[in-house]
């Protein structure tokens, strides 16, 4: 079995060797772009080169990009534990050319990669393209051989990117693998097309127009072209599993999760053991890279991770602080590729220690109160949004948690009533209130958390900009 360490590095190798710049992950903080609130796409980095802001001494590169979608536009974390694909921490491998090459490298690198050097077979895989992108299906057609039923024409956004409502633009083809007529689930752009037979495993964009103020988009006279592979989903291909959790490195963290627990990884706990092995990578990966948990922006994403993967803890039994425990695993696993997580250990170790430390009492006291007040609900009636704000305000659990805690029970929370809650609340606290400047803009900041949530409020302003491969 190949593992997960050896893909990526024969992915870099094989673009290393058509002349691209091997170039190492840039941090999941944004350098270069302050209203986008994680690193979300292997392009992003990138940005400033496929605008004709930056140039650099290389017209080709590839990477394996650490990415977090856990918030703003792409947010999938409540899909892990329950979808065999989504990650909020995930590796995704990319090739890049800056006005360099174009459609018909890109497609001949990305197909020769995959039923080449990894050897999967053709009848397997199905590409989508742009409905008014012609060239494209052309170029499939002609340099795969894929018949016209395995080109997909998708005429809505999914495939046509832009980086923001002005700048580069393009259609784009996402590659997908059948998993086989055993898996329940439909071809791309079909009404079944969520379930798990079809996965998108790579999505090549091709940069083609630069979009005014306006809408009038002109054709690049050097187009880019920006691809994006997740790690974990091919890998899982590769390794004959259809889940990306069943492949050698998420398996590895589920395991040191049971163990950890003296439990088993396949047990009623599965899910749980999921959600703490991805969590568990966020979490780790995120400190290394400067963030640390607190009450708003970046950090309080990772503290809304972090308590997350806590209560399923504490829901298997974690009488004292484990989640830290699991870090050398994920070292064991991560550490090679990203040294980072060797080299700030002992502060990832201690952050995760210290938040449980503090958080356990609150999580004990809270769930208490949580299923006091569950066990005097009618059947399927949601959990009143000031339940919820007390549970928020008192014991520190974002609304999230709630609802993932409730998630489980198949119940909900009132939303409504948790967002008057809040206002409420913000209300009193503003009579209250004489300050200083800086703390007024710290309110404007705050009502806009209340509102959206932190990572949506960041999620919101950079709608702009933000980054979708
Ligand atoms: P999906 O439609 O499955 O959510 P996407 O179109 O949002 O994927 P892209 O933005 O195109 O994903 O990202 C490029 C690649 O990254 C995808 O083709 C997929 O392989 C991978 N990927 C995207 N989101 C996740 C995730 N949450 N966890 C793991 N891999 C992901
Ligand atoms: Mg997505
Ligand atoms: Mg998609
Ligand atoms: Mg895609």
């Amino acid at each position: 079995m190949t593992s997960t360490n050896d893909i990526r590095s024969a992915f870099l190798d094989y673009f290393s060797s058509h002349g691209h710049r091997i170039v190492p992950s840039a941090s999941l903080v944004p350098q270069n772009d302050p209203t986008l609130l994680f690193t979300n796409a292997g392009m992003v980095p990138f940005k400033n080169l496929f605008t004709g802001q930056e140039t650099r001494s290389y017209k080709r590169a590839t990477t394996a990009q650490k990415v977090v979608r856990a918030g703003g536009k792409h947010n999938d974390l409540d899909n892990v534990g329950y979808t065999a694909r989504h990650h909020t921490f995930f590796e995704m491998l990319g090739n890049f050319s800056f006005g360099d090459y174009f459609k018909a490298d890109a497609i001949e690198f990305a197909w020769n990669l995959l039923t080449k050097d990894f050897a999967l077979p053709k009848e397997k895989l199905l590409a989508t393209v742009y409905a008014e992108d012609e060239e494209a299906a052309g170029l499939w057609r002609k340099i795969t051989g894929l018949s016209d039923d395995k080109i997909i024409r998708i005429g809505t956004s999914d495939n046509f990117w832009r980086m923001g409502d002005t700048g580069p633009c393009g259609p784009c083809s996402e590659i997908f693998f059948d998993h086989g007529e055993s898996v329940f689930g439909g071809p791309p752009g079909s009404p079944d097309e969520d379930g798990d037979r079809f996965v998108e495993i790579w999505n090549l964009v091709f940069m083609q127009f630069f979009e005014e103020a306006g809408g009038v988009r002109n054709p690049l006279p050097r187009p880019s072209i920006d691809t994006g592979m997740g790690l974990e989903r091919f890998a899982a291909i590769l390794q004959g599993k259809r889940d990306n959790y069943d492949t050698d490195t998420m398996r590895a963290l589920i395991e040191a999760s049971a163990a950890a627990l003296s439990q088993d990884p396949d047990g009623p706990f599965k899910s749980s053991h999921r959600v703490v092995a991805d969590h568990l990578r966020s979490t780790a990966f995120l400190i290394a890279d400067g963030v640390l948990p607190s009450k708003d922006g970046r950090g309080y994403v990772l503290r809304r991770i972090m308590r997350r993967a806590m209560r399923h803890l504490h829901m298997m039994g974690a009488k004292e602080p484990v989640f830290y425990r699991l870090l050398p695993a994920l070292i064991r696993q991560m550490g090679a590729a990203y040294p980072e997580l060797v080299q700030h250990q002992a502060l990832i170790a201690e952050t995760m220690k210290g938040e449980e430390e503090r958080f356990t009492a609150l999580l004990e006291r809270g769930l208490a109160l949580l299923s006091d007040e569950v066990s005097r609900l009618g059947d399927k009636e949601a959990l009143p949004g000031d339940v919820a704000f007390r549970l928020y305000d008192t014991f520190g659990f974002p609304l999230d948690l709630t609802q993932d805690a409730l998630r489980e029970q198949n119940r909900t929370v009132d939303e409504n009533g948790f967002s008057a809650a809040m206002a409420e609340q913000r209300a009193r606290a503003r009579a209250a209130w004489t300050g200083s400047g800086d703390a007024a803009a710290e309110t404007v900041w705050f009502d806009a958390r209340d509102k959206h949530g932190a990572s949506e409020f960041l999620g919101y302003s950079s709608e702009k900009t933000d980054a979708e491969i």
